[in-house]
Formats: C-alpha cells, sequence, structure tokens
C-alpha cells in the first residue's frame, strides 16, 4: 500500500489503480446503500435499472482494469479507457444517487472524488467544469424527484451545491499547482541526465547507471567508443560541422540499441559510452557491428567537400561487481583499437584478461 502511495506521488499509472480499486469499493458500497434502502414500496423498475447499472459497472471496470494492466500507457485504448473514466463515473454518480435517496444520499461524497480524478488531466478548467457538471445534474434528479419541502433538507441541498464548487475552484488549483510542480521537477531531472548536444545521456548518468549495473550483478557488456582523428575533422571543416557529427552519432547510437536493451552516452568531448544490458555476445557484436558500419557509411556534405568518420570500440562483460576497473580496462581496449588502426571493436578476450575476481 505505502508502496503503491510512493507511486502514486509520481506517475499517473499508479493514480488510476488507485481510483480503479476505489470504483471496486464504491460498487459494492452502493449494493450494500441500496439494499438497506429496499422495501415494500420500491418499485421492480428501480430495482431493474440498479441491478442493470451495476452489471454495466462491473462490465466497463473490468475492460478499464484489463487496458490498466494489459495494454501500454502510451496506447490509445488505454488512454480512452483512463481519461473516459471520468464520464463513466459521472453517468454513474447521477444514476446512483436517484437510486439512492436524491438530495439525501449517502453516496453523494463520491462526486468529490470525480471532480479530483478530472483535475489529473484537465486541470483548474476540468475541475470547475465537472463540478457545474455535477451541480446541474444533481439539481436536476432533486427537482425530478421532487424539491424538499423542509427547510434543513434544503439549506442541505444548498450546502451540497456549494461544497460541489469549492471541491472544484480549491481542488483544481491545489491539483494543478502540484501537478506543474512535479511536471517541471521530471523536466529538471531530465535535464540534469541528458547531454546537450547529442541528446544521449550524460557522463553522470553514465557513472550512475554503470554502479548499479555492477551492484546489481546485472549481465551487461560496457562499451567505450571514439571518433577516430575527429581533430582533423574540426581542423577541416569546422567546429560547427564536428559538433554535427556528434549529434549524427548520438542519433546512430540511440536508434541502433532498443531502450530495453541499452542506453547511449556522452562520455566526454568525442567519446561515447554504451551500456548494453544483454547477456549474449552474439547480439553485442551485431549492435556494434551496427553502429561502426552506419557511421563509417554516413556520408557529411559541405561546401569544401563531402566527408566521413570512423569511430572505434573498446568492449568488455561486466560480471560482477569487484572489478571496479572496468572502466579503464574498456579504455585499454580502445586504446588497442585505435593502435591495431581504428575503425574497429575490441573485445575484452582480445588482449584484456579478466582481472581477479577476489
Ligand atoms: P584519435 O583517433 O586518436 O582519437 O584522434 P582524435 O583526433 O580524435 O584525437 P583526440 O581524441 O585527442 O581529439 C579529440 C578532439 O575532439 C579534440 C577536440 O577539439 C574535439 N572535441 C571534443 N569535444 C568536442 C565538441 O563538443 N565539439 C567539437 N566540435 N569537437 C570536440
Ligand atoms: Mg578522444
Ligand atoms: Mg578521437
Amino acid at each position: 500500500m505505502k508502496k503503491l502511495l510512493v507511486k502514486a506521488f509520481r506517475s499517473n499509472h499508479a493514480l488510476e489503480v488507485l481510483f480503479s480499486s476505489l470504483r471496486w469499493f464504491f460498487l459494492l458500497m452502493s449494493a450494500i446503500v441500496f439494499s438497506t434502502q429496499l422495501s415494500d414500496n420500491t418499485d421492480t423498475f428501480t430495482i431493474v435499472l440498479f441491478i442493470a447499472l451495476v452489471a454495466f459497472g462491473v462490465v466497463y471496470m473490468g475492460l478499464s482494469d484489463y487496458c490498466l494492466y494489459r495494454k501500454p500507457e502510451n496506447s490509445s485504448i488505454y488512454k480512452i479507457m483512463t481519461k473516459g473514466g471520468p464520464f463513466f463515473d459521472y453517468i454513474a454518480f447521477l444514476c446512483l444517487v436517484a437510486l439512492t435517496g436524491g438530495h439525501e444520499s449517502p453516496l453523494f461524497p463520491i462526486s468529490y472524488l470525480i471532480i479530483l480524478h478530472v483535475c489529473v488531466y484537465w486541470r483548474y478548467k476540468g475541475a470547475m467544469i465537472c463540478a457545474g457538471l455535477l451541480i446541474v445534474g444533481f439539481t436536476v434528479i432533486v427537482l425530478l424527484q421532487g424539491f424538499p419541502t423542509v427547510l434543513s433538507s434544503q439549506i442541505s441541498f444548498y450546502t451540497k451545491l456549494i461544497y460541489l464548487f469549492l471541491i472544484g475552484f480549491l481542488g483544481g488549483i491545489i491539483v494543478s499547482r502540484e501537478r506543474i510542480h512535479y511536471e517541471e521537477k521530471s523536466e529538471y531531472e531530465s535535464m540534469a541526465k541528458q547531454d546537450y548536444l547529442t541528446g544521449l545521456f550524460n557522463h553522470r548518468s553514465f557513472q550512475e547507471d554503470l554502479k548499479k549495473a555492477q551492484m546489481n550483478r546485472q549481465n551487461s557488456f560496457l562499451v567505450l567508443a571514439d571518433i577516430d582523428h575527429f581533430k582533423k575533422v574540426n581542423d577541416a571543416f569546422g567546429h560547427v560541422m564536428g559538433d554535427k557529427v556528434l549529434r549524427t552519432i548520438g542519433q546512430i547510437i540511440f536508434e541502433t540499441v532498443p531502450e530495453e536493451n541499452g542506453k547511449g552516452y556522452r562520455y566526454g568531448g568525442e567519446e561515447f559510452a554504451i551500456l548494453l544490458y544483454v547477456d549474449d555476445f552474439e547480439l553485442t557484436d551485431f549492435y556494434l557491428r551496427a553502429i561502426k558500419n552506419k557511421i563509417e557509411k554516413t556520408v557529411f556534405q559541405t561546401d569544401e567537400g563531402e566527408f566521413s568518420v570512423t569511430m572505434s570500440f573498446g568492449c568488455k562483460q561486466i560480471k560482477t561487481e569487484l572489478n571496479r576497473d572496468i572502466v579503464e580496462c574498456v579504455d585499454k581496449l580502445l586504446y588497442e583499437a585505435k593502435q591495431l588502426g581504428r575503425n574497429r571493436i575490441v573485445y575484452e578476450h582480445t588482449i584484456c584478461v579478466e582481472e581477479a575476481t577476489h
């Protein structure tokens, strides 16, 4: 539960899981409230309507949960079901209130949750519109069922309308404010991890991820790569062109390594690092060859003519948290690749013997 709460502060998905659980809880509550209010005067139509509503609710909520747990967050069905939730809640709320005592229904506070749910996606404006719609819907139900004649009931009715307005107004402001803070924080966090020029992750991010990979004893490969004779590119075509080369190589690394299999970093200057979260040497070799070949084949056009660059790679498997000097060792492999003539990949088994796992 604590885990879910912490997650709910951070992700809309966890918040949806929370709202979805609440929906099941209120369905049960509605059934209890309705059955306690049943009497000999309850007509069959009301009972059938309630059962139909519950049946529809179960189907809708089941479908919604399926999308919540089984579909990716960026799929349109996921978005339709989660963002559509408040619309379903609105209709269900009005029906339930009408069936469980109108202006005296104990289920009335569900409306506050609907407003808060709407806030998550449509902020202050959405909260105010939702509160307005709830005020209108609730008033229509009360008028259709007969406006209360007793003064205390009338006061209670008006108070509920004021509460709806206040929750929409204050809830809208508070949630919107928190959401803005959250989004700004996420943006700053991603900026702190990203390299401005290449769009890849930066050196700091690399050090953190490497430490994690070593501590988790995750089977991964560490790659260090350096552009060959890059100084000549800068000298011949200028630093702006040099920056373009760096950006293009960043793009090639990003496009070649799927997110689930690894991450690319700008280690510094014209050096790159790649962490491949794979156990398989063949796959690692496949990715590195693909990157190397794509770089080699990319032609840069300039006023002084066209050119292309090549890159050298050193690569070693991260096996235990004990090989703390892994970066140094991979750097040696990269140096070896340069010595052997550049534009090549050198793996650990070719020169670098695994350090003692003492
Ligand atoms: P080698 O094959 O031995 O690696 O030769 P190299 O010329 O690439 O040698 P070295 O690694 O010493 O040169 C790195 C050059 O990269 C020097 C520097 O001007 C350039 N460089 C580093 N960072 C940047 C950058 O952000 N933009 C540009 N345009 N150039 C950069
Ligand atoms: Mg270098
Ligand atoms: Mg270089």
